[in-house]
């Protein structure tokens, strides 16, 4: 058994072949060195959001702007579901204030919503702040 998934570095964006064996060993980034996994999400631009999209990792998005009070309060109890969720699951943030054309092209029309991804599609979507529970236990739900 060599299968190997491809895992996109959040320092370089580089996309890197990790042995699916391998992946819960703090594996590091072929290119930049840095670790492939941290425990916390990944701030995504237009400008790298679609190679993530592209990893094999199932990619939860949560879309937020500064000024809603209910994303800044959800930030922690995000960051807190990353770290259980990693590395089977990769979470990234999105500021739809920023990144307009991202928010647009989702059709995320109330903030926060969090929308899981696997293989460039979307499997599901839940608006509102949640608990890293229930954020962790929605997830997990969803990638089975
Ligand atoms: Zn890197």
């Amino acid at each position: 058994m060599n299968e190997s998934i491809h895992v996109v570095c959040t320092h370089c964006h580089a996309m890197n072949r990790v042995p699916e064996l391998r992946v819960g060993d703090a594996p590091s980034c072929g290119r930049c060195q840095q670790p492939l996994f941290q425990g916390q999400p990944v701030a995504l631009d237009s400008a790298h959001f679609d190679k993530h999209l592209k990893g094999d990792l199932p990619l939860v998005v949560d879309f937020w702007a500064p000024w809603c009070g209910p994303c800044k309060s959800m930030a922690p109890q995000f960051a807190a579901a990353a770290q259980q969720l990693e590395p089977q699951i990769r979470l990234a943030k999105v500021d739809t204030e920023a990144e307009q054309a991202l928010g647009a092209r989702f059709g995320i029309r109330s903030i926060p919503t969090m929308v899981l991804f696997r293989g460039g599609q979307e499997l599901a979507r839940k608006s509102g702040a949640l608990a890293t529970r229930d954020i962790v236990a929605w997830a997990r739900s969803v990638i089975k």
